[in-house]
């Protein structure tokens, strides 16, 4: 149904949002290009940092998955935002200490950023407390940058086997966040192989910048912060 239809039947359309529609756009277009389906692309509205009257005219727009990268600040935010607006789901893509696993797997519906066995382990615990068995991404540091989380390339097959079957958590795929400077496609590409290797299908993968490539090498997630809510201060 077109808006028009929707608006002659006197029905409320969902009010635009330009950041979210141009973002909308551009990974439509992507993914014709590379002959995928639309619906198999997800979008994360990454909304870390921007306050709830940032949030809401998205939310309005009809977008319901949404980024967080801070235990603290998600519990801040988000509750009083799932009141007002059913069907939310929230992805936590920041780094994640053990002693925050209680809330985030309260507070979150993905994680994404699984990198080493002690939080492995201590997600698994809190999640059979909890009676939930959320899906997990594991985090590939593919740049083996010594500052960034993640898993180095080479450890990825041992650590992604542990998860499923030394802790029991629900794989559901990979993620990566290229280095800056450098070429982001060989970065989705090893991502990628890794993923392929391990029967994964999960791709979290791609930011502002770059997801259109990101879609371009196979992502089913796509991290977009700015491109929608504008510069974070
Ligand atoms: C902030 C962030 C994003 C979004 O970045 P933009 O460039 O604003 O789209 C994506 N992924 C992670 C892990 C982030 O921390």
């Amino acid at each position: 149904m077109t808006r028009m239809d929707e608006e002659t039947r006197g029905r409320k359309p969902a009010p635009l949002h330009a950041g979210l529609d141009m973002v909308r756009a551009q990974i439509r277009q992507a993914c014709r290009e590379a002959g995928r389906d639309e619906a198999d692309v997800t979008l994360i509205a990454v909304s870390k940092t921007h306050g709830p009257e940032k949030i809401r005219p998205v939310l309005e727009a009809g977008q319901r998955v949404f980024g967080e990268n801070r235990v603290q600040e998600a519990r801040d935010k988000w509750p009083g935002l799932r009141e007002a607006f059913a069907g939310v789901r929230l992805h936590l893509i920041g780094p994640l200490q053990t002693n925050k696993v209680r809330d985030a797997v309260r507070l979150f519906d993905v994680i994404h950023t699984v990198d080493r066995p002690k939080l492995a382990r201590a997600l698994a615990r809190e999640m059979e407390k909890q009676g939930k068995n959320l899906p997990v991404f594991i985090q590939v540091n593919t740049g083996e940058e010594p500052q960034k989380a993640g898993v180095p390339p080479r450890e990825a097959d041992a650590f992604i086997a542990a998860c499923r079957d030394e802790y029991g958590l629900n794989v559901t795929g990979l993620m990566c966040i290229p280095p800056v400077h450098e070429e982001p496609a060989l970065h989705f590409a090893l991502l990628e192989k890794i993923a392929r290797r391990n029967g994964l299908e999960g791709l979290s993968m791609g930011m502002s910048g770059d997801f259109e490539t990101a879609i371009r090498f196979g992502a089913t997630h796509v991290r977009v912060g700015s491109a929608i809510f504008g510069a974070r201060n």
